[in-house]
């Protein structure tokens, strides 16, 4: 180029015969000489020995109509256009008949003999190490490559694609394993490209200039392949790389059915734990409330003598632990008989429903314990609580007898009352001696005339 720039002279081009004597030494084995013929096309005049080696003749005396039309028609395109400007021209062919070489780039230069001739004078080489190394590239890649060529109507409308270049893989894939798909129709090659949707993808790739990721599958024999296609477009087409995808989908596929029945199962095992739940709560519940009418007396719901027992033995023994003081009331309902006489045995047992009602009211509950020992005789077990506390808890329950009458029917109301013993806890004591000792004061009670409270002797007497 810069030795063509120096000499060069308008649009003559360079003058032939110094030019070529200048170049010849250096450059001749790349150099190939033509001139016009007059009828519109080209003659070699020399072909140098690196092309004849490349080409595998030598075309000295042939005209470059003889070559394929395609190429023929680009080159003498190229070669009158540099003969009118005078201007060189770079190129870059593929050669449709070399065996070895595909691609060539030449620069075509213009001159002009000093009797007026036009020559062109070539300077031509194989792209051949660029091609290799594309080449080896694409026959490694593990995907297949193939780029594609859009042809189109006069309409300007896709009407097919060709195959321009496809690596081993990508034939491998198409099912045409060591077949060479250059060159060919890429809807013919490339089975997966009939699939309607993956053409459609691949036309608007091109109109659109954008990017596409393909997943589709064709059969093929009796198995079902599975491809990922990256769609690029590149120029007037398009490079898909694909990818066999599937023994990943495969793998997928059972994965996911795998996940389907271990929700299932999952889903199966919840249930069969509610219900166990379920279950073990009722279970639970029957068992609290058996518990429930175990310890009480069906006719107050006051602790029975039993629960009541077990219980005040137990605050006993936790009091004791924490040195804390406690007493016990006994309290009778006085002359019951005569209620049952006068009104009939279930008034009383109202009478004894209703006098419970109000040892509740009047008794704090969360400590305390309140038992119906039988009959109308209950007993109310005070932890943590002195004589003070006692005698104010018995007198409470006198005050509220003298203030009220207990309700028996809808029409009765009875005035009853009652008498209270009361034993504060000795150290040591049991239960039963607390409660023998706390009956007695309720049987002084009962001789002091009813309706009165009186306390069992804090200290051990002589006689005791
Ligand atoms: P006092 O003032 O001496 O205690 O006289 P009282 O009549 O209350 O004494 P007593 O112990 O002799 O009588 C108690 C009566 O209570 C005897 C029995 O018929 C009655 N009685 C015992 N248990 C029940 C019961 O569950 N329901 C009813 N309605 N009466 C009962
Ligand atoms: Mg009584
Ligand atoms: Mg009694």
């Amino acid at each position: 180029m810069q030795r063509f720039e120096s000499s060069a002279q308008g649009t003559a081009g360079v003058p032939y015969e110094t030019f070529c004597e200048e170049v010849m030494s250096a450059f001749g084995a790349e150099l190939m000489v033509l001139a016009p013929t007059g009828d519109g096309d080209y003659a070699y005049l020399r072909f140098g020995s690196e092309l004849i080696r490349n080409v595998g003749a030598d075309r000295v005396g042939e005209r470059i109509s003889t070559m394929a039309p395609q190429v023929a028609r680009f080159t003498s395109a190229c070669y009158d256009q540099a003969l009118a400007d005078g201007m060189p021209r770079y190129t870059v062919h593929r050669s449709l008949k070399t065996v070895r070489v595909y691609l060539w780039e030449r620069l075509i230069m213009p001159a002009t003999g000093r009797d007026g001739r036009r020559f062109l004078i070539v300077f031509g080489r194989p792209l051949q190490f660029r091609e290799e190394l594309l080449t080896t590239v694409l026959d490694t890649s593990p995907c297949g490559i193939v780029a594609l060529q859009a042809v189109r109507d006069d309409d300007g409308n896709i009407e097919r694609m060709a195959i321009i270049t496809a690596n081993r893989r990508a034939a491998t894939i198409a099912g045409r394993d060591g077949e060479d798909l250059m060159d060919g129709d890429a809807q013919a090659s490339l089975s997966f490209l009939s699939d309607a949707t993956v053409w459609r993808r691949c036309i608007y790739a091109i109109e659109l200039r954008r990017a596409d990721m393909i997943e589709t599958s064709l059969i093929c024999g009796s198995q079902t392949i599975w491809l990922q296609i990256a769609v690029a477009p590149l120029g007037n087409g398009l490079v898909l790389t694909i990818t066999d995808v599937t023994s990943l989908t495969v793998a997928n596929q059972m994965l996911q059915s795998r996940a389907a029945t271990l929700a299932l199962e999952i889903g199966r095992e919840r249930a069969t734990r509610r219900a166990l739940t379920q279950e073990i709560d009722q279970r639970e519940e029957r068992e609290q409330e058996l518990r429930r009418l175990a310890e009480t007396d069906p006719l107050t719901a006051l602790l029975n003598r039993r629960s009541f027992t077990e219980k005040a033995n137990a605050a006993i023994v936790a009091c004791e632990e924490s040195r804390a003081e406690m007493a016990l009331i006994v309290v009778d309902l006085d002359h019951f008989k005569a209620v049952n006489d006068s009104h009939g045995h279930p008034a009383g047992d109202a009478v004894i429903r209703a006098f419970a009602d109000l040892l509740l009211g009047l008794v704090q509950t969360d400590y305390d314990l309140i038992g119906r020992f039988g009959g109308e005789e209950f007993a109310i077990f005070l932890p943590r609580a002195d004589l003070g506390v006692a005698q104010r808890t018995a007198q409470r329950i006198q005050q509220a007898l003298a203030a009220r009458r207990l309700p028996v029917s809808e029409t009765l109301s009875l005035k009853v009352s009652a008498s209270c013993g009361i034993a504060t806890h000795r150290s040591g004591e049991t239960l039963s001696a607390l409660i023998e000792r706390a009956d007695r004061a309720l049987y002084r009670a009962k001789n002091d005339g009813r309706a009165c409270i009186r306390v069992a002797e804090s200290r051990i007497s002589a006689a005791a």
